[in-house]
């Protein structure tokens, strides 16, 4: 059995800690392998190594960091099958959906190739008599990145690229349910020429994660998982005086309006309510049917349903399994909760006829129609196949049931209405809408992030504040006088004249 290591100073290192976790192919349900759990001994070398090359990499110019990321670009494009193979392995998303989670890391790496643009400060000359003054901005030195299990190759992406250009050394803390993409991207980093310690990967569970958390030599924190751990980290990692974001879960909801091009609402409310198999933060897990579209909606999206095949995601199926046997088991305990509190179960996936081994973590996909909002299949972020169906009179009606709901990550409006579709965007209290768009994930340039219990701290991930987060600005005034001309005593706070 291979024991998948850490990765300090530009090699696989062992780790010292005897505690390990197990990694499964969720569709065979099989562990393929032991991944390697830090403790302090481990922490302290990977932190150590990483505030050792942060200070060269810092200093490294502009157009050398930038050509690093460049090749880490063209590597990435040209192997990204390999990386997507690593990730249907251990998560157990289908290979395609695999490949779009690299592509869409990949553009973060391509707007990180413009960082000599992105990080160009102002000049104001003269602002008063001989004085001008300029910013800059200037990396934080080691960075801590916690990703989860849903995307173990974009979600770091989201950062790494962008932290490494602007000239930080990344400290990685994968999930520990599908560590090995963290590991291959580390190596093709080192391939791309990027100096040993820039980029550690740091395997483990909480004890890695609470070991970044306090650790002195580590400036920030972005995070990524589910709400409470969100709230837990903001708030240890600032009081450990560190800047902070963290991402947090969602229920995602999808209001469909009576004008809605109905089979384009129900592709959408499939492809973005069992892709993945649900294991998306921004999945659409409620449909909000509003007016008389309930039964329609709901007949066509069963209808699909019955289409899609199930199975080892390497093997060209539509939907892979869950992750682990445990949140398999879990998401089908809401299945149950649901039926018994009175929702009808229109689709049931517990039964599921699922090309592959029987012994995967499977669930097929669920639908639930008259869902009302103290269900727990309403409260709770379920994280697998299971869409539920919302009634709502009005659009009024659908809005408010948007914004009471405690996470604001994602949202869409299917309608024919622009006037209903720009007042939606404008009212609704999420960060990231979609108008005939299930899946509204912005592209690297814009940043990504939620509103409420979808986010902890102000920064959104990529994008100018991406940016704006990894670097810290300082502004500088200047004067250089002829010899003789300024002097002199003045106690006063100084004046521009
Ligand atoms: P998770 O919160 O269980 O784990 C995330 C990370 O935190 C992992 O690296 C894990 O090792 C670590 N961790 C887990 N428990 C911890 C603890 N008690 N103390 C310290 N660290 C701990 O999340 P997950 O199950 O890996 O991922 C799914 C969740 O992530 C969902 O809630 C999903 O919505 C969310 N997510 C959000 C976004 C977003 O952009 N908002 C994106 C992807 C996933």
């Amino acid at each position: 059995m291979t024991t998948i290591s850490h990765w300090i100073d530009g090699k696989a290192h062992p780790g010292s800690s005897d505690r390990t976790g197990d990694v499964t192919n969720p569709a065979t349900g099989l562990v393929t392998a032991q991944v390697a759990f830090a403790g302090p001994e481990e922490i302290e070398a990977a932190v150590a190594s990483a505030k050792k090359a942060a200070s060269d990499w810092a200093r490294t110019s502009v157009s050398a960091r930038t050509q690093v990321v460049f090749r880490f670009r063209e590597l990435l494009n040209s192997r990204k099958a390999e990386l997507a193979a690593i990730i249907t392995a251990e998560h157990g998303k289908v290979l395609s959906d695999a490949l779009g989670e690299v592509s869409r890391g990949q553009e973060v790496v391509e707007f990180a190739c413009g960082i000599p643009h992105l990080l160009k400060g102002g000049n104001s000359p003269q602002v008063s008599t001989g004085v001008d003054v300029h910013s800059l901005r200037q990396p934080l030195g080691v960075v801590g990145i916690i990703s989860p299990f849903n995307f173990p190759a974009m979600v770091p992406m989201w950062f790494f690229p962008i932290a490494i250009a602007a000239g930080n050394a990344v400290v990685l803390k994968p999930s520990e349910k599908d560590p090995s993409a963290a590991i291959w991207m580390a190596e093709l980093w080192q391939e791309a020429g990027l100096p040993d310690g820039v980029f550690t990967v740091l395997q483990g569970d909480k004890v890695a994660v609470d070991g970044l958390l306090d650790h002195p030599d580590v400036a920030s924190i972005s995070f990524v998982g589910s709400t409470p751990i969100a709230e837990y980290v903001y708030e240890r990692a600032s009081r450990a005086g560190k800047r902070v974001q963290a991402l947090g879960g969602a229920k995602n909801h999808m209001v469909v309006l009576p004008d809605a091009d109905l089979d384009l609402a129900a592709d959408a409310a499939v492809s973005a309510g069992y892709g993945s198999a649900g294991e998306r933060c921004m999945a659409i897990s409620v449909v909000v049917a509003v007016g008389d579209t309930g039964d329609t909606l709901v007949q066509k999206i069963a209808e699909r349903t019955a289409t899609l095949t199930i199975g080892d995601g390497a093997l060209d199926t539509d939907m892979g399994p869950l992750v682990t046997k445990v949140h398999r088991d879990k998401v089908a305990s809401y299945v149950d909760a649901g039926a018994a509190e009175g929702a009808t179960l229109v689709v049931d996936g517990r039964e599921v006829d699922a090309e592959g081994a029987a012994d995967g973590f499977w669930l097929g996909p669920t639908l639930f129609d008259h869902v009302t909002p103290t269900m727990s299949v309403y409260t709770d972020e379920i994280f697998g196949p299971v869409l539920a169906v919302v009634r709502a009179g009005t659009y009024q009606e659908a809005l408010d049931l948007v914004n009471a709901n405690k996470y604001g990550n994602g949202t869409a409006i299917f309608t024919s209405n622009g006037g209903a579709a720009r007042a939606f965007e404008t009212d609704v209290q999420v960060g990231m809408v979609g108008v005939n768009v299930p899946i509204p994930v912005p592209m690297a340039y814009y940043s990504f992030g939620g509103w409420k219990a979808s986010l902890f701290g102000d920064t959104h991930a990529h994008g100018t504040e991406g940016v704006h987060f990894f670097t810290r600005g300082k502004v500088v005034t200047t004067r250089w006088p002829d010899p003789g001309t300024v002097g002199g005593l003045e106690l006063a706070f100084p004046k521009n004249h």
